[in-house]
């Protein structure tokens, strides 16, 4: 059928960062899990009569295991999610498909949709679309059926449509990377919806720019209204179409120059989410189209070959470039925002479970010691009887001594009269 699988190996990639992250904490959890557990048997072991555990106790610490469970499922479906936003038309879907190594979201003249996409990876080997809130999956093989499916339902704006994608075939589906597209921000005026319902846990933004022209106002007002709502966002400025500049080689600097400053500009005097310098590390000059041209290319997938313009390998080094520090940055601030609160809520738990395995410890001790008391002021009050027994007995044989001697003396008396 075409599909040609992704065999190249990614240990390299930054990705692995929070794949490995992942990994680990999905790992410690079951630990946890195992440690909850054990706790419970254990519980169920002292709670009942003459017990030392009360039922609440029992309850208390069983439940950890739902707890412990629902953070497990959240876990295993924690992943990097990456926002697309620009105008209309400047090329986020061709990113998107070049980023993904295939032609997979429709692109082009006359494709608009007032939805957002969001692309992930598919367990199986089917593609499918499943619109939000449905549990139907719609089975598509090709862009055009996508293209086609995406029209026949009728969809309101602002709905959020997911497309599943075999993970085998691209590096960065098998890497929990999620891709979302937005309708142009041109398009729409409800940006305040778009960014609560679809932004807020994105863990980097890309606003792909069309470097014919300058930055609009509408593309800067959605940032603005993003940095308002998540502070400190990661944003990736793409200058796409930069193979325009190809057929003006005289002004190619100049121009550079000049969208390099006006983007240096918003990110950090602008928007502050950055210092200058970190924000030339964020803009990047590429064409979109040239990068997925080269990467179908490669994998040996019919296109229609147009002559590449004049510096299409600097361009595509840059997109490459772009892909690195993009995964860098995506990968280290998902680490840090999905990870960091539950290791804290793993290691809570675990502190928990132990505070209370504690209390019945020291129940259990204590009533031991009480015991012991018991048995020494028992032991105490045998001794007094004991001793009181003693004397009470001597007392009673030197009386009854005096009482014998008395009688024989008695008796002698009577006898020697
Ligand atoms: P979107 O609406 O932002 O998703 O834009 P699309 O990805 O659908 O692109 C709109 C049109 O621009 C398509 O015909 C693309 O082939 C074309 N396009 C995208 N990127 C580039 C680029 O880097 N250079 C050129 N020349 N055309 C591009």
């Amino acid at each position: 059928n075409g599909a040609v699988r992704v065999n190249m190996s990614n240990v390299d990639s930054p990705l692995q960062i929070f794949v490995r992250a992942k990994k680990k904490i999905n790992d410690i959890f079951v630990e946890i899990d195992d440690y909850v557990k054990d706790a419970v048997t254990f519980m169920h072991a002292v709670t009942g009569e003459n017990g030392i555990a009360t039922p609440q106790d029992l309850a208390n610490v069983e439940a950890y295991v739902s707890k412990v469970q629902a953070i497990r499922e959240v876990l295993k479906r924690d992943h990097m999610k990456v926002a697309f936003f620009g105008r209309t038309s400047n090329g986020k879907s061709t990113v998107i498909n070049a980023m993904l190594h295939d032609k997979i979201l429709p692109s082009g003249i006359g494709h608009t949709t007032n939805c957002f996409l969001q692309v992930e990876g598919s367990d199986t080997d089917e593609s499918f679309l499943r619109t939000e809130g449905s549990e139907e999956k719609l089975n598509v093989q090709s862009v055009s059926q996508l293209g086609h499916a995406l029209c026949a339902t009728r969809l309101q704006e602002c709905s959020l449509v997911h497309v599943y994608w075999p993970r085998e075939l691209c590096a960065l589906l098998r890497d929990d990377v999620v891709l979302v597209d937005s309708p142009g921000v041109d398009v729409t005026p409800n940006l305040d919806e778009w960014i609560d319902k679809y932004c807020l846990d994105a863990d980097v933004f890309v606003l792909v720019a069309n470097a014919e022209s300058t930055l609009m106002v509408t593309e800067k007002n959605f940032f603005h209204k993003v940095s308002t709502k998540i502070s400190q966002p990661n944003i990736f400025i793409l200058n796409n179409r930069w193979d325009a500049s190809a057929s003006e080689p005289e002004y190619l600097d100049q121009v550079r120059t000049q969208h390099a400053n006006r983007c240096v500009d918003f990110l950090s005097r602008e928007l502050r989410v950055c210092s200058p310098k970190e924000a030339e590390e964020r803009i990047f000059f590429i064409s979109a189209k040239e990068a997925l041209l080269t990467r179908m290319r490669e994998r040996e997938k019919p296109v229609s070959s147009p002559i590449l313009a004049e510096g299409h390998q600097v361009r595509y080094f840059e997109f490459v470039d772009f892909e690195r520090k993009f995964e860098e940055c995506i990968s280290k601030s998902a680490v840090r925002t999905k990870f960091a609160q539950h290791s804290r809520r793993g290691k809570n738990i675990a502190a928990e479970v132990m505070a209370a395995l504690e209390v019945i410890y020291n129940t259990a001790s204590d009533q031991k010691a009480a015991k012991v008391e018991k048995q020494r002021i028992l032991h105490e009050q045998l001794s007094a009887i004991e001793e009181q027994l003693t004397t009470i007995t001597r007392q009673m044989k030197d009386k009854i001594n005096r009482m014998v001697e008395s009688v024989e003396h008695k008796v002698s008396l009577t006898l020697s009269q």
